[in-house]
């Protein structure tokens, strides 16, 4: 463990709707961004005037070499990018806070390496309050037991193309183990019976600009608790990110989550 307090970052995806945003969300921090790669048209623009903050001084550089000069480097890119960032990064001992989704065997198996040489977060959601969520979720449904039923709902902007969303699926999963049942299932249609014991539905809703709601429904006989998050702006993400990079300066190698960095 170590105390220093967070004062360079270098993002890697610089130039993305994430990687915009944590510019934006470090200003806010105080903390300085010393290096932004990406690639294509970004590369020499400055990340300040990308990210509408004004200009910072930091050029967007192709080169992942560029990285090595921060304290710890957040990536929110592609798997392919991601995977060549974590070799680096395990050579330089550098801490890494990741949210690329959809990580291949290459770049998994670099991030494996990468843990026994640096800390790194990895989290497919960085929302604080969606990571609490989870947690009070399976308290709920443990706590509650067989004589609640558990429901989840979702509801999402117009525009989003897969259903249930994967925080609804992965809330599934939590409740459903909270429970000890192995079955969740997506909506019902018809004359499907009388719901059995061991079901969750994950129901989704689609319409307007809704960035992300989640409810979980426990409903006994005579009452029902409704545990709910609602995202309203996706920055969520990226000041959950940048909690994250403060977190991890102090820790030994390993892989992390958002339940470490919250202390849950
Ligand atoms: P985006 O497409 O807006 O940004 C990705 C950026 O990475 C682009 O600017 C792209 O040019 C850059 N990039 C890709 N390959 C590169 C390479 N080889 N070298 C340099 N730069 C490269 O996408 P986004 O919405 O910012 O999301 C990025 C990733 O983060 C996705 O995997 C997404 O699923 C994930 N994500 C995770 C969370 C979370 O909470 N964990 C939240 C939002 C998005």
């Amino acid at each position: 463990m170590s105390d220093a307090t967070l004062e360079r970052i270098g993002i890697l995806g610089a130039a993305g709707r994430m990687g915009r945003s944590i510019a934006q969300v470090a200003g806010e921090a105080g903390v300085e961004v010393v290096a932004a790669v990406d690639r294509g048209e970004s590369v020499g623009r400055d990340l300040g005037e990308l990210a509408g903050v004004g200009k910072l001084g930091v050029e967007v550089s192709p080169e992942l070499d560029a990285l090595e000069a921060a304290q710890v480097i957040i990536d929110f890119s592609l798997p392919a990018a991601a995977g060549e960032l974590f070799a680096k990064a395990a050579s330089w001992g550098r801490p890494v806070v990741t949210g690329t989704t959809g990580l291949d065997a290459a770049a998994m198996e670099a991030l494996e390496a990468l843990t026994k040489a640096a800390p790194v977060v990895a989290a497919p959601n960085f929302s604080q309050g969606v990571t609490l969520l989870f947690h009070l979720a399976a308290e709920a449904a443990r706590r509650l037991g067989p004589g609640f039923d558990a429901e989840i709902v979702e509801m999402h902007h117009r525009r989003k193309v897969d259903a249930p969303s994967g925080t609804a699926v992965r809330l599934g999963e939590v409740v459903a183990e909270a429970k000890g049942l192995d079955t969740t299932l997506h909506g019902r249609s018809g004359h499907v019976g009388a719901r059995t014991d061991d079901e969750i539905a994950v129901l989704a809703l689609r319409g307007g600009d809704v960035v992300g709601e989640h409810t979980l429904f426990l409903a006994g006989m005579g009452e029902r608790l409704e545990l709910t998050h609602r995202a309203t702006d996706r920055q969520i993400f990226a000041r959950g990110a940048v909690r994250a990079a403060g977190w991890v300066l102090g820790q030994g190698p390993g892989r992390y989550d958002m339940t470490h960095v919250m202390g849950l």
